[in-house]
Formats: C-alpha cells, sequence, structure tokens
C-alpha cells in the first residue's frame, strides 16, 4: 500500500501550534508522511519539530501558504495581541488560505488532514456559547476527532463522546511525552527560551523535591496590572519558592525591587517572557503548577505529576479547572466561577492566593493531591509506549485513514 500521508493545518496560535507540531512529529515516528502547512511567517516556530524527524522514514515535510495581500505583518499569529479585534482581522486572514490550501490538498492527495476547530471560527471569544456552536459545527463537519488526551485521564468522557455522541475519536497523547523525551527537547517548545536553561536547572537542583511552586497563565490570558501586584504579594507571603512566567511587556507593571529582593532571599525567579515550561515541571523540585488551566499546561501539569491551584480565565478552562479539582481531584480552584468578560485574569486577593499555595504545596491535602498526580503522570507514560491506550489509538487511527483513502 502507498504510503498514509497527513498534512496538518494548525491555528496560528502558541498553545495550538506546540501541540499539533508535536501530533506531527508523533505521526512521523510511526512511520506516515507529513506534512506541516503554514503561513511564512509562521514557519521558523516548527523548525525543531522538523529537526526531530530527520532519522525517521519520513521527515516532516512544510508546506507554505500565505495570506492574501493587504494583511499587516503583525497580524500573523495570537501572540502579543490577543485583543478581539486582532482575532476578528487574523480570522478574516485565515480566510484567504482556503484557495492555497485547496490547491495545496489537490496537488498532495493527503489521506487525512488534521486541523484545528478554531480555524472554522467566524468572530471570536465573545461567549461561550457561541464559540461551542462553531465548534460544534467544525466537529460535525469533520470525519472524526483526534484528542491530546489518554483513555486513562477521562475514561467516562472517553466512553461519552464515542458511544453517546457517537463521535469518531481517537485520544492519542499526551503528546508532549512523544516529542519532549531529550532534555533539549524540552527547552524550546513553540518559542526560545528567555532565561539560560542551565541557570534555572541549577535555581532549581538548588531547591528540596516538590518544594518549587510554578506560576503561569499561559499565552493569551490578560493578567491585569492590580492581580500582577497581589500575585507578586501574595508569592512573597507564601512560605514556598517559586517560578513566576510573566509576560515581557508586564515587567514594569510587577512591584519595583519584587524580583531582586526574591532573588536576594532565593526564594523566587521571575522569568519574563518565555518559560521551558515542561523542563521545569518535570523538574523533581517543582510540586505545585499555578495555571489558568489552558488543556496544554493543565496536560503537562498531570504529565509531571504535580498539584494544581486551578485559576480558570475563559473559554473551556472552567472545564479543566472541573477536571483538576472536582474529577483528577489533584488541585484546588480560585478565581472566577465563569468567564469574565473581557477575559482578563483580575479580581484574587493575596489572602486568597496564599491560602490556594499552602493547601496545594502543604503535607496535608497538597500530598495526598501529588500521590494522585504521580498515578496519573505513571499512566501517561503507560499510554504513550507500545501497548498503551493512546499508541493503540494511533494505530486505530492509522488502519483507519489508510482505509478512508482506498474507499475514497
Ligand atoms: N508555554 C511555554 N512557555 C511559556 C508559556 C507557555 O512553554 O512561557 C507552552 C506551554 O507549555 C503550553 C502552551 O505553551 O504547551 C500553552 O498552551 P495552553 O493550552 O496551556 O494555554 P494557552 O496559551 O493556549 O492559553
Amino acid at each position: 500500500m502507498a504510503t498514509c500521508h497527513v498534512a496538518f493545518l494548525p491555528f496560528m496560535a502558541y498553545g495550538h501550534m506546540i501541540p499539533m507540531a508535536d501530533m506531527a512529529v508523533l505521526f512521523a515516528s510511526r512511520g506516515l508522511q507529513t506534512t506541516i502547512v503554514t503561513t511564512s511567517s509562521m514557519a521558523h516556530h516548527f523548525t525543531k519539530s522538523i529537526k526531530k524527524t530527520i532519522n525517521y522514514t519520513h521527515q516532516i515535510a512544510l508546506h507554505i501558504i500565505d495570506f492574501k495581500p493587504g494583511f499587516p505583518p503583525g497580524i500573523a499569529n495570537l501572540d502579543q495581541d490577543t485583543s478581539n479585534e486582532h482575532l476578528s482581522r487574523l480570522l478574516e486572514a485565515i480566510r484567504t488560505l482556503q484557495e492555497p490550501f485547496e490547491q495545496f490538498v489537490q496537488r498532495s492527495q493527503p489521506n487525512c488532514i488534521v486541523t484545528d476547530i478554531c480555524l472554522n471560527l467566524r468572530e471570536i471569544f465573545k461567549d461561550f456559547l457561541n464559540l461551542f456552536i462553531q465548534v460544534a459545527e467544525a466537529e460535525e463537519k469533520s470525519y472524526g476527532v483526534i484528542v491530546n488526551g489518554f483513555y486513562e485521564l477521562e475514561p467516562e468522557y472517553v466512553r461519552h463522546y464515542r458511544e453517546v455522541m457517537k463521535r469518531k475519536a481517537w485520544h492519542i497523547g499526551p503528546v508532549s511525552l512523544c516529542s519532549t523525551i531529550r532534555t533539549e527537547d524540552k527547552l524550546e517548545r513553540g518559542k526560545k527560551s528567555s532565561i539560560d536553561e542551565h541557570e534555572c536547572l541549577k535555581w532549581l537542583e538548588s531547591k528540596p523535591p516538590s518544594s518549587v511552586l510554578y506560576v503561569s497563565f499561559g499565552t493569551i490570558v490578560k493578567v491585569t496590572s492590580s492581580q500582577l501586584h497581589e500575585i507578586a504579594m501574595g508569592l512573597e507571603a507564601c512560605d514556598v519558592n517559586f517560578i513566576w512566567v510573566i509576560r515581557n511587556d508586564q515587567e514594569k507593571l510587577i512591584p519595583e525591587g519584587f524580583e531582586a529582593k526574591m532573588q536576594a532571599k532565593n526564594k523566587g525567579l521571575v522569568i519574563k517572557g518565555w518559560a521551558p515550561q515542561v523542563m521545569i515541571l518535570g523538574h523533581e523540585s517543582v510540586g505545585g503548577f499555578v495555571t489558568h488551566c489552558g488543556w496544554n499546561s493543565m496536560l503537562e501539569g498531570v504529565t509531571c505529576g504535580v498539584a494544581m491551584v486551578a485559576w480558570p480565565v475563559m473559554a473551556e478552562q472552567f472545564y479543566n479547572a472541573k477536571l483538576v479539582t472536582d474529577v483528577l481531584r489533584i488541585g484546588v480552584s480560585i478565581g472566577y466561577v465563569e468567564w469574565s468578560a473581557d477575559s482578563t485574569c483580575e479580581g484574587v486577593s493575596r489572602e486568597a492566593i496564599v491560602r490556594a499555595v499552602a493547601r496545594v504545596m502543604g503535607p496535608e491535602e497538597g500530598d495526598k493531591m501529588r500521590v494522585r498526580a504521580q498515578e496519573l503522570k505513571e499512566k501517561a507514560n503507560t499510554a504513550v509506549v507500545k501497548g498503551g491506550s493512546s499508541y493503540k489509538d494511533l494505530t486505530t487511527f492509522i488502519e483507519d485513514i489508510k482505509g478512508f483513502k482506498s474507499e475514497s
């Protein structure tokens, strides 16, 4: 039978490109021919993933398609500017990719296209119902859904999806586990780290096991200056070591002298820009994670066996937080109970932060959560190796799409 070819069309946001690049590496590791289709300004983000597949039967190929002329260069992705206006323009620009993408499909005839439901959005994240409807429509039109998760993480939901909703679904993750086997692969996922990895590792190694709290709100959530201030005060008051990731443009918004003071006390590191998140979470000195509960971060937390302070802000992060706190019981919740109108993170006092962190890092509740999280970590590692549930699901998927081409 001819080689099975899968084309990936990622959405231009880091929380979407990273897992899709990992997925392409995973597929290539199973002997599939893979092509990542993206714009010229996003192409360099996939270089590392492509290099990882150099010794495979088929190295990941890259195919460039571009927006129609007329869009400003800054429209390229959802990174620094995450405003609704910017997202609307980006979606408008993405629609102009349809024609060149169809030409690629005509020419290359892949067996399967793996794309991102967000590429189907017509407008943006104003309210969840609207978003959910658009996502459901995209799902209805698709042949099936590839999930970056694993059966043992949420067995009831997997069964519900397949047996009640009657959707074809393949749970093949956590994909980060498959593409970050070597330490160097953990360093540069998405962007180059803003901190020297040796400096970061040296700091982590100077701390006792499970004593460090990692704090990050991902790539899209906006944290207000007053909230940044409360987080700083909360972290200072907490009886734990911490690594806190803030965006480059937030440096001037944290209290003056805070970083130097934390460094002098050897209590905290502030990373301004991009953190090597998977490397940090995977270090044995890290025991807790304050997270906005983006699916990737949540899954990376699970995969590393840490307890979490679940602090959802927007979109499906609230569901993910419930999974962490109520279903898996590996974290406590903090912050809003529903999506704030402007998707910003604010309104949580330093006292509330101190209380939540004490629960998650402490020996009473925290250690029990970490035991459960460690069990999930083992299950995740088992799922992705030969014979595991995710490995088998990917085998099923490959068999399915091979047949799909011969039937079409
Ligand atoms: N990430 C990272 N370093 C950072 C910020 C984010 O490596 O400083 C990665 C993180 O490991 C995750 C992704 O970016 O894989 C963020 O995706 P998630 O779904 O958690 O959140 P989003 O940014 O989409 O809200």
